[in-house]
């Protein structure tokens, strides 16, 4: 729909459709609609345009010489500049996961609960470091000698991504193996055929599924 008709509607009417979405748009073809005269349909179609581009404009619009100045609900309430309403659209939170899948000398995987208020609780995971972004494996390696005592290099494995309602989860899977080292609070051993067992978030289960 033209962008002069959805201003002028918007402002004379009142209406606080969301002009930047698609069914916002349609809506006002709706609203529109209704109006059409049936035998001058063209004539109106035309005199809306002309009276967007010349009078109704987006700034500075002439209401002193437009003809409907007496029925808008924009200049009698003085909120002109309010119409038409664009919402805004929210940008998804970028979370970038780092997955170290650890396993010791008898291929036990290090699994955890997420038990924090946030995405995926009450499901397991394998040992997990988040930051704002991807982080490069020379860093990884740094954070995983500092924090766990491992010398090893991790490798990359697998990585994956997903668009939940208000996050990007971007997810990446560390192998390190052979490691005998003490085990964090929360966490436990499992073997590899009873990883299935548990609840993992859709991410791990694939890549629990690509292990061979
Ligand atoms: S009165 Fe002003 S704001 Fe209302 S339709 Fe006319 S030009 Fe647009």
């Amino acid at each position: 729909m033209d962008g002069n008709v959805i201003r002028i509607l918007s402002r004379a009417f009142g209406l606080t459709l969301d002009s930047n979405s698609q069914s916002g748009k349609k809506d006002f073809q709706l609203f529109a609609n209704n109006l059409l005269p049936k035998a001058q349909v063209a004539e109106f179609n035309q005199a809306m345009m002309d009276l967007g581009s010349a009078i109704c404009k987006a700034k500075n619009p002439d209401c002193l010489h437009c003809p409907i100045s007496g029925l808008c609900y924009a200049k009698k309430h003085e909120r002109i500049q309010d119409f038409p309403v664009k919402q805004l659209k929210k940008s998804l939170k970028e979370r970038y996961f780092h997955y170290l899948i650890i396993q010791n000398s008898k291929s036990e995987y290090w699994i955890h609960m997420r038990q924090e208020k946030d995405i995926w609780r009450g499901l397991h995971e394998f040992y997990l470091i988040e930051k704002n972004s991807k982080i490069s494996l020379e860093n990884l390696h740094s954070h995983i000698k500092a924090e766990l005592k491992i010398k090893k290099k991790p490798t990359l494995e697998f990585k994956f991504s997903q668009k939940l309602t208000h996050q990007h989860i971007f997810a990446y899977f560390y192998a390190i193996k052979g490691q005998d080292i003490p085990l964090k609070d929360e966490f436990f051993l499992v073997k590899k055929d009873r990883l299935k067992k548990f609840a993992f978030p859709k991410s791990m289960l694939m890549y629990i599924n690509s292990l061979s």
